[in-house]
């Protein structure tokens, strides 16, 4: 069984508070975009008949991505091997093309792909719901990637409302060549929010204006709290937004807790000379830029 699995921007991210067990709240809008790992699946049939009772083994093209019991597509799996007593064999090879820890869930992407697949290729017989419900215990973004598309998230991520699809925009993502700890930006988040001037992103304007198809408005109501984290310590991320204003982005921002920044363009032509720019001047590696789109499906 293939799979795609796709990666996910931030059309806005808010943080409004913190529970008890230390986990934050959200309140975002995430867009499925078309850059995609590629998931293969293989039950002990397909492989030889030869794996142990229930093995999950898990293969990657990536050296940074751990195949082991670390493995979210792996976690996944186990998860349903062990609710549903599953005792076939399965291979999980997973071919990353969404760069690794990144602020585009690639992880929670492939879990979600994953709980999907094992569903349908074991004949499990869970809705959606009952999958984002497993989801969740994988992680944050993993219920929005099982549902896909557009969608509002509250809460650590449970609360789902779909809204409609967008089209609009050409997508330029690029990552740069650095890494941002999800842990520390929250955490340098919690310092700075603690001394008050945070502007929040209006969600529910977004919200109404995806639900009213009022979709030229969107650039202007982009909004990350996460920036006031990483920008002052990660330079190249304004540079990368700056560079992707002055090239004709409509607008831009960074994804999650970064480094990924992505911008919206009305013009193809416009969104092709960002990409020529950003790889000239060796702001990003040209194998970690990409021009796609939303993804609805
Ligand atoms: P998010 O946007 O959900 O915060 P991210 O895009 O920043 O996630 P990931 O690419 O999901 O980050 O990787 C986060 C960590 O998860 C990495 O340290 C990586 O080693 C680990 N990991 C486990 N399984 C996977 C997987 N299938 N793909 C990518 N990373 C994985």
């Amino acid at each position: 069984m293939d799979i795609r699995a796709y990666a996910k921007i931030n059309l806005a991210l808010d943080i409004v508070g913190r529970k008890e067990d230390g986990y934050h709240e959200l309140r975002t809008i995430m867009q499925q975009i078309d850059l995609y790992d590629e998931i293969k699946l293989y039950a002990e049939a397909e492989i030889g008949g030869s794996g142990e009772k229930g093995q999950i083994l898990v293969s990657c093209n990536d050296s940074m991505v751990p195949t082991d019991e670390r493995n979210l597509a792996y976690k996944a799996a186990r998860l349903l091997f062990d609710e549903f007593e599953i005792t076939d064999a399965i291979l999980i090879e997973i071919e990353k093309n969404i760069p690794v820890s990144a602020g585009l869930a690639g992880g929670s992407t492939d879990a979600a792909a994953v709980l999907k697949g094992i569903n349908e290729y074991f004949g499990l017989g869970l809705s959606q719901e009952e999958l984002i419900q497993r989801g969740v215990r994988l992680g944050a973004d993993v219920p929005f990637c099982i549902m896909g598309g557009t969608a509002y998230a509250g809460g650590i991520g449970e609360e789902l409302v779909p809204l409609g699809a967008l089209d609009e925009f050409i997508v330029l993502v690029a990552v740069p060549d650095t890494r941002v700890s999800t842990k520390w930006a929250y955490n340098a988040y919690d310092q700075l929010a603690s001394q008050g001037n945070i502007r929040h992103p209006d969600i529910d304007q977004m919200r109404a204006a995806i639900e009213m198809e009022d979709f030229g408005c969107i650039p202007d109501f982009l909004g990350n709290v996460l920036e006031y984290a990483t920008i002052p310590e990660y330079a190249i991320i304004s540079k990368v937004k700056n560079t992707m204003m002055q090239n004709g982005a409509a607008g831009a921002l960074m994804s999650g807790s970064g480094p990924s920044v992505y911008g919206l363009f009305m013009d193809e032509d416009k969104a092709a000379k960002a990409y020529d720019v950003l790889d000239m001047f060796n702001l990003v590696p040209e194998e970690r830029i990409f021009l796609t789109g939303f993804h609805n499906e």
